[in-house]
């Protein structure tokens, strides 16, 4: 399988992370693409090429014009504040103070374009979030030209990017921006199945109101994780786009056989929809030791997953999203990859 992927994308180091009342070293680190692309050499699953430069233009199919324009000015402003450390918002519009026009100041616009306070921006945030949207436009090009699956080895993921907002380590929504695209290259629908532990947010609510795109997550349970607010199983579209989210929120200590269980009903839901691509958004913080998650997978499930997506017969994108036992996500990560090819 091809994979796309590029040694730049160890350039987005920011430093601290906002997690149970202390700054600590950021989960989404570079070393998380080290271990998969060094387990994808081992194991020889196919040739690794850079990605292409797309331009803004199918960002900004998929995303607000002025989101992109605070993402590119952000550091610039925090830094003309005054302010030291990274950026990291701290209020935001809420049910007594929903707001009125996008805030001047950049603590404000920070709060009205973050949906969490987790993930901090330092300098190469803007250009680590084009590079990974490219990354997903190359391998969606391939697919696209050959029919064949590829992998695009995105950092930072993107599944929590909303139209207008970031968070969840999330800038652009890499999956969303590569549906589009095969869209406007012709195809006629796509579906997005997110495999990660938490709930794909941004790309719920971008395709919320669409018919042509279909979603759906196995995550936690919002009750419990993150990001809370959304992923229940009533959530199933709206106008055009109802009955076209599908949500499968699991309980903490969810195992292979229950989630698989979920995982077959979500195959079953995309075969009914005969899309002429599928997309997956490949999180494998399902994991067991996964630091910040509650699922129990063992890393040979994982070639069980690939086996299953294979056996739907499509076009199939990877898109890398979440994974944060960093010494096993190559593993993890690669037997999805090496379990697809080998069905
Ligand atoms: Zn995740």
């Amino acid at each position: 399988m091809l994979i796309v992927h590029s040694d730049a994308t160890r350039d987005r180091r920011t430093l601290t992370e906002l997690f149970a009342g202390q700054l600590v070293a950021p989960f989404e680190c570079p070393e998380r693409v080290d271990y998969i692309i060094e387990r994808a050499r081992t194991e020889s699953i196919g040739e690794i090429r850079g990605p292409d430069e797309h331009g803004l233009e199918p960002v900004l199919a998929i995303h607000d014009a002025d989101y992109i324009d605070f993402l590119r000015v952000a550091w610039r402003d925090w830094q003309a504040a005054g302010y030291e450390g990274e950026a990291i918002p701290n209020i935001w519009p809420t049910r007594r103070m929903p707001g009125g026009p996008i805030p001047r100041h950049i603590e404000g616009r920070l709060g009205y374009y973050a949906l969490a306070g987790e993930t901090s921006l330092n300098a190469d945030t803007f250009e680590a979030a084009l590079l990974s949207k490219d990354i997903a436009l190359t391998a969606v090009d391939q697919v696209l030209d050959s029919g064949a699956p590829a992998f695009a080895l995105c950092r930072p993921p993107g599944h929590h990017a909303a139209r207008d907002q970031y968070g969840g380590y999330c800038f652009i929504n890499n999956v969303a921006v590569s549906a589009q695209r095969a869209l406007d290259r012709g195809h006629q629908r796509v579906a997005i199945l997110d495999i990660d532990f938490h709930h794909g947010n941004g790309t719920q609510d971008i395709f919320y109101e669409r018919s042509d795109v279909l979603t759906l997550s196995l995550h936690g349970d919002p009750m419990d994780e993150f990001p809370y607010f959304l992923g229940f199983a009533n959530e199933t579209g709206r106008g055009e786009g109802e009955g076209y989210n599908v949500n499968y929120p699991l309980p903490s200590g969810t195992d292979y056989a229950r989630w698989a269980q979920a995982l077959d009903d979500a195959i079953a839901r995309v075969r009914d929809f005969a899309p002429d691509m599928l997309i997956i958004a490949l999180g494998v913080d399902t994991f067991e030791n996964d630091p910040i998650s509650s699922f129990t997978l063992q890393s040979d499930d994982y070639l069980d997953i690939g086996a299953r997506l294979k056996r739907i017969g499509l076009p199939t994108l990877f898109v890398m999203e979440g994974g944060y036992a960093v010494e096993e996500i190559g593993v993890n990560a690669i037997n999805v990859l090496k379990g697809f090819d080998n069905a």
